[in-house]
């Protein structure tokens, strides 16, 4: 069937592997994978609890659901919803919090469960996503959040190069060793978990850029496809083709490049850019937006090329190639196209165990 996904388990394990060999010579003792990007996918994070990390992370508490027989401490990387809490409690032994109110619910929830429920803290350090601004005062919220019977504070962290788009460096980081140290100064209270970002901090590995006091890291997208976020490297010796996308050509014929006639907007209400480039060789795909998004995905023949795509179609020039009717097209992706076909339904998931 296609379109369809292939997922090589067996880099993937490598990914987790080499990462942990590396965290391991960077003093991050406490890596905190993120697999948000699998759309809870039992199969990918069964890779991650064979190999062998303390936690598992995501960022959709039903997607921990689906985790939960899984012997591994479960994290959840999004900021709980305040309806949530009772779901977050009973799925999640660990969630980032930014706000108050949400870990007294946490705290209430737990309580109702005979739990503990451990929080880790999060600190905007100049990205504006979430968590409190580094400048603005946070100890009276920690000082309430320490009181909570049912709440265990685990540590702070930060996320970085998200939103605003941030780049990590020793000054940056450097602003959460300060709360840190406020903390427990303070507070008279020893965090266990410093976490230093996501897979944006990678690039910074053998730097000295990194303060010794981090000792986590919250990684996806790095493991996942071995790139760096901050400037979208690859990592030495990680597998970058871990998946593979595949779809087949359903029409393949000799057309004009440009549009016969007067032009408007196309289905999706965009006036199209097209350059004539006289005639050429076109195919069609049985893929389209409702899929994955065009500029995430890209030919591993780079003599073929993507020319657009409606819904349910995707377009290609491919003059010059054999391709015919019936073949099937293979692409790699980038991390969100990764996230976009793994959350649809009509995309096969083919797994490999073994790599020939
Ligand atoms: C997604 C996410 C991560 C992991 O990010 P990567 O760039 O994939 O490593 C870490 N922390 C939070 C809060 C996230 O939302």
């Amino acid at each position: 069937m296609y379109p369809r996904l292939i997922i090589d388990l067996e880099k993937l394990k490598e990914n987790c592997n080499k990462m942990i060999q590396l965290c391991k010579s960077q003093n991050i003792d406490i890596i905190m994978p993120v697999v948000k990007v699998a759309a809870g996918d039992q199969r990918i994070a069964k890779v991650f609890v064979d190999s062998g990390f303390q936690y598992l992370g995501d960022s959709r508490i039903q997607n921990l659901k689906k985790f939960q027989d899984f012997a591994i401490k479960k994290f959840l990387v999004r900021i709980p919803m305040l309806s949530e809490v009772d779901e977050v409690v009973k799925y999640s032994d660990i969630s980032l919090n930014s706000e108050l109110k949400v870990v007294s619910a946490l705290n209430e929830a737990a309580r109702n469960q005979n739990k503990v429920h451990e929080v880790i803290i999060m600190f905007d350090l100049g990205d504006l996503r979430e968590g409190y601004y580094y400048k603005n005062d946070y100890l009276d919220d920690i000082s309430q959040v320490l009181k909570l019977e049912n709440i265990i504070l685990k540590g702070i962290g930060t996320n970085l190069t998200c939103y605003g788009g941030l780049v990590p460096n020793k000054d940056i980081l450097t602003r959460l060793i300060t709360i840190k140290n406020m903390i427990e100064e303070k507070l008279k209270y020893r965090l266990e978990i410093i976490s230093g970002g996501n897979s944006s901090s990678v690039f910074l590995f053998g730097k000295n850029q990194i303060p010794q006091e981090i000792n986590s890291l919250r990684l996806g997208e790095s493991i996942f496809l071995g790139k760096e976020t901050s400037f979208q490297n690859d990592i030495t010796g990680f597998n970058l083709d871990t998946f593979i996308f595949e779809a087949e050509i359903i029409e393949c014929k000799t057309k004009p490049s440009y549009p016969d006639g007067e032009t408007s907007i196309n289905s999706f209400g965009e006036k199209p850019v097209i350059i004539d480039k006289g005639i050429m060789k076109r195919a069609i795909l049985a893929i389209g937006k409702q899929d994955v998004l065009v500029e995430n995905i890209l030919p591993l023949d780079s003599s073929i090329t993507i020319i657009g795509a409606s819904s349910d179609h995707l377009i290609m020039d491919i003059t010059g190639s054999d391709y015919t009717l019936g073949d099937i097209i293979r692409f790699k992706l980038n991390y969100p196209g990764l996230l976009h076909l793994m959350s649809s339904n009509y995309v096969e998931k083919i797994y490999k165990e073994k790599s020939q």
